[in-house]
């Protein structure tokens, strides 16, 4: 059963500034810069037929191209047990409108909704027992990060094969963003 996910992925330009911020965090496994992205929505395990109605339902979305920035960074879970690292996004209406043109295409399917608000995020790195002061240090030394702007042309369907040397991601179908 493919493990899928629908994500953006990133310009070698920005994945190599990102990938100049990891380090200094104890307890970290910083993400492989090739395999930085930022997920639109996550699938999970589907069986071969769902497979092939997701690529005809995502190859119906409709989308103009847009321009996001990453900006800031930040962490998940609590201040003394942070689980993970992330880049941010600055608001950008196009990355709105792609994502909830996702959802409802997947919706229309049948899958399940998406329960939680959408929270554009980079990962970086994922964390098992950092010392909280070295991850707010972090967060503070990186506090005004940000990249200039790039232009989001496609979007691509992932498959993620879980190892143990970490996730092996494959780009199954790339979808254009049509128009101006
Ligand atoms: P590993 O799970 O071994 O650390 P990974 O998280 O890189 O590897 P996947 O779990 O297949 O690989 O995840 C693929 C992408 O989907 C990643 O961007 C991950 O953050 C995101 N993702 C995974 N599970 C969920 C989930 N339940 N909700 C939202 N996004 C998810
Ligand atoms: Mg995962």
């Amino acid at each position: 059963m493919p493990r899928l996910f629908v994500a953006i992925p990133l310009p070698e330009d920005v994945r190599e500034r990102l990938g100049l911020l990891a380090g200094g965090v104890p307890g970290e496994r910083w993400v492989d810069s090739e395999k930085l992205h930022l997920t639109l929505r996550f699938v999970g395990e589907v069986d071969g037929g769902w497979a092939e109605d997701i690529m005809a339902a995502l190859g119906g979305v409709t989308a103009k191209p847009f321009e996001v920035a990453l900006a800031g960074v930040g962490h998940w879970g609590t201040r003394e047990r942070a689980t993970m690292i992330w880049a941010g996004v600055e608001k950008s209406p196009g990355l709105s409108h792609l994502q909830s043109k996702i959802e409802s295409a997947l919706v229309r399917l049948g899958l399940e909704p998406e329960g939680r608000k959408f929270s554009p995020h980079v990962t970086l790195a994922r964390l098992s027992g950092s010392p909280c002061a070295r991850v707010a240090k972090f967060i503070a030394d990186h506090n005004l990060f940000r990249l200039p702007p790039f232009r989001i042309e496609t979007f691509t369907l992932f498959s993620s094969f879980l190892s143990r040397g970490g996730a092996i991601y494959t780009p199954e179908v790339e979808y254009a963003l049509l128009g101006s």
